[in-house]
């Protein structure tokens, strides 16, 4: 244990062999890991969100309702997750249901790589497993797309198995309960949050355990402004005694700014007003759904096959586009590939697939916003729509 050079006799524990095992709460403050885990289950029994796959411990919508939710906010989930699992609502299902199906009751969550990664599983347990779930964190992982974080939340609520489950709100929550100061975005950071909420699961209901960790994180023990005066852990908790939680868990380390140049190439078929979509399933942007995005040699390249092709016309536009993605630091230039005449395909090759040599499909230019997954798109697009309509 050390003491914050810049905050007084405040206390501040280092992490490395820290954990929640009653090192700091048993010893300094006189609490124990029990009284806390019964405080946060009785929390969490009266408090907690009534959402539709918490009703069951149905192993199927756990599963479905976890991925859903990985990087999707749960108003959008909500509605997806009921029509998802009434349209689809068995494992066989799912393993059989046809790509368009599943790509419209995706629409809107993002990162339809996920729901490609599902039914990758789906098929994998009714083809190998004769459709039976596995039982265990250790076979649930043996499951393709399933990682660990998600094998943990299957295992711990539907198998009771005591598993820890640590997402972003997790890693707060303990890095504020016991005050860390190290880099809890860290692989040492991240060992230590796990090896502490692994010493903190209870032998009955790890599975709500787990639920109110995240709970607890993503509703009261907030990213800014956390609602301390409702917490549960507040006694408890030794960020809030020490007067440091604007700073636990410290900032992640800055990474430094990557410039990113490229264009965005909208392949448009005016006669029936449809662009071309790709599933960008590696490289930049990888498993989202967009435009094609090409670097300043393709487009040259693009420039010289057009002029070869006298029924299509390229040019670019006069915006330009800025977009920030993590570290990197996008700045877009927008190619319009036009036809001028109704395409014949007689001469035996297909030029849209010269263009975009990623598979692409057609969307209507009216549907097209509701298949964009990422805000870098829905940019070009309105960009496009304001040159055409104004
Ligand atoms: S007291 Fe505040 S900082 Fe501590 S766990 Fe509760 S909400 Fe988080």
């Amino acid at each position: 244990m050390q003491r914050s050079p810049d905050r007084g006799n405040r206390i501040i524990a280092q992490g490395e062999g820290s954990s929640f095992a009653g090192i700091y709460l048993g010893f300094d403050r006189g609490w124990t890991v029990n009284h806390c885990v019964k405080k946060l289950i009785a929390w969490y029994d009266h408090d907690h969100r009534l959402l539709p796959w918490r009703q069951t411990r149905d192993i199927y919508h756990t599963w479905v309702c976890e991925v859903m939710s990985q990087q999707t906010t749960l108003a959008v989930v909500v509605p997806k997750f009921s029509e998802f699992v009434k349209q689809i609502p068995t494992v066989d299902e799912l393993a059989t249901c046809n790509e368009e199906k599943l790509r419209q009751l995706w629409s809107g969550l993002g990162y339809y790589a996920r729901a490609r990664n599902l039914k990758k599983g789906a098929q994998f347990i009714v083809e190998q497993l004769e459709g039976c779930f596995p039982q265990s964190y250790r076979e649930w992982l043996e499951i393709p797309g399933c990682g660990p974080y998600t094998a943990a939340v299957i295992a711990s609520i539907c198998f009771n198995e005591k598993v820890a489950c640590v997402d972003g709100n997790v890693v707060r929550v303990v890095s504020r309960l016991l005050a860390l100061s190290q880099d809890v975005w860290s692989s040492s950071g991240q060992s230590t949050i796990q090896a502490s909420v692994t010493r903190m699961i209870p032998e009955e209901r790890p599975g709500d355990f787990n639920q109110a960790m995240m709970e607890l994180g993503a509703t009261v023990c907030r990213k800014t402004k956390p609602y301390c005066h409702m917490c549960p852990l507040q006694e408890e908790c030794l960020a809030f005694a020490n007067n440091c939680v604007d700073i636990c868990p410290p900032k992640k380390p800055r990474r430094d700014a990557v410039k990113v140049e490229l264009f965005a190439l909208l392949v448009w078929r005016k006669a029936t007003d449809t662009l071309a979509v790709v599933d960008r399933t590696k490289g930049f942007l990888s498993n989202t759904i967009g435009f094609p995005l090409i670097s300043e040699v393709e487009a040259s390249e693009a420039k010289r096959v057009l002029k070869l092709l006298p029924h299509l016309q390229l040019f670019e536009l006069p915006s330009k586009f800025s977009h920030a993605i993590t570290h990197h630091r996008i700045s877009g230039k927008i190619l319009v590939a036009q036809e001028v005449e109704t395409l014949s395909i007689t001469a035996g090759i297909v030029p849209w697939q010269i263009l975009v040599p990623q598979p692409f499909h057609w969307v209507e230019r009216s549907d097209i916003a509701s298949k964009l997954s990422t805000s870098l798109d829905n940019k070009v697009f309105k960009l496009f729509q304001k040159y055409y309509d104004g």
